[in-house]
């Protein structure tokens, strides 16, 4: 009998979604555990990291890591793990390009201080208290991770092999990858495990070409469900979007959220897709632009929803932990 597969799973910056994932294989989870033995899962199984130092490297054949980098302890384990996995894969759109904790870099590690620990209406902290790294507690010296002013993806800390894309990846998704590992067909290194399309090329709705006169947000209208969403004036991330998750959202009328990441032709997918929705609104000179750029709610949280950290317009503020 083939010897089972060393399997790591962990998380960093994320919700837990992806774990859940994982699980929301099934049955197919038998089939993982009867091919892989799982040696880390810190949120189904109690590990300690003093496990994680004890293995040698290459002894992890597979470790599948979500969630994004945001304070030295996600980084330290990242680069722990890399060293003692033969792949590692970024698994969900945090690990792959930062994914929402991504966000968190439209703006910096003191302005979101002063908001958690000054600003909202039910915060007391008069001696102007703040998370600190050593705290010197009657037990002796307490040590917590530093929070850096920026979020990382994955791949921007450590050397990456393959990335498994959503939020979270569908039980499809995870399943192909899963295959192609234990069965050792992989595709080159770099490869998103997913489609190669984006989601505009297999969507089944109709498409008129028509102009976008106002945006609306899906709350506001029950969208024709035959229709193109983005004609219907909802920001449907579909044309930069890779396919690959079975249109879970716009079978469902809402429209594409992005987080399957950039298709195979973009780099930058928040961008692409302002560049893409410019191109088709009913505008006729820059006052009418504006007024039309004005009826859409959160543009930049949008377009950059899932890949902020990874993008080009982002590079501008480089620098910083
Ligand atoms: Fe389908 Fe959205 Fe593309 Fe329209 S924009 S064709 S709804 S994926």
């Amino acid at each position: 009998m083939a010897p089972k597969l060393q399997l790591a799973i962990y998380w960093a910056a994320a919700c837990g979604g992806c774990d859940v994932a994982i699980l929301d294989t099934d049955e197919k989870i038998l089939d993982i555990a009867e091919a892989a033995d799982i040696v880390l899962w810190p949120i189904a199984m109690d590990f300690k990291y003093e496990d994680i130092y004890k293995m040698e490297p290459g002894s992890i054949d597979v470790c599948l890591f979500n969630g994004a980098i945001r304070t030295s302890e996600q980084e330290e384990i990242a680069k722990a793990l890399r060293a003692r996995s033969k792949f590692m894969i970024a698994f969900g759109a945090c690990a792959a390009w930062g994914g929402i904790p991504g966000l968190a870099n439209l703006t910096n590690r003191e302005e979101i201080f002063n908001t958690v620990y000054q600003e909202t209406a039910t915060t007391i902290n008069e001696e102007d208290i703040r998370p600190d790294t050593n705290y010197p507690g009657p037990e002796g010296e307490l040590h917590l991770p530093r929070i850096y002013d920026r979020v990382w993806s994955l791949d921007q800390v450590v050397n990456v092999d393959y990335y498994v894309p959503g939020c979270p990846p569908t039980p499809e998704t995870i399943w192909t990858a899963i295959l192609a590992i234990v069965t050792g067909n992989l595709p080159p290194k770099g490869t998103t495990i997913a489609g190669i399309k984006s989601l505009c090329d297999t969507c089944e709705r109709e498409k008129t070409e028509k102009k976008i006169t106002q945006f609306k947000r899906p709350f506001e209208i029950i969208a024709d469900p035959k229709k193109c969403l983005l004609e219907q004036g909802l920001i449907c991330c579909g044309p930069v979007t890779r396919d690959g998750c079975g249109h879970r959202c716009t079978n469902n009328n809402m429209p594409c959220r992005g987080c399957y990441g950039p298709s195979e032709k973009v780099s930058d997918q928040g961008a692409k897709l302002l560049n893409a929705i410019a191109s088709i609104m009913d505008v006729k000179d820059e006052k009418s632009a504006q007024e039309l750029a004005a009826t859409w709610e959160d543009p930049a949280g949008t377009v950059y929803r899932f890949s902020l950290a990874k993008s080009l317009i982002y590079d501008y503020k480089k620098g910083g932990e």
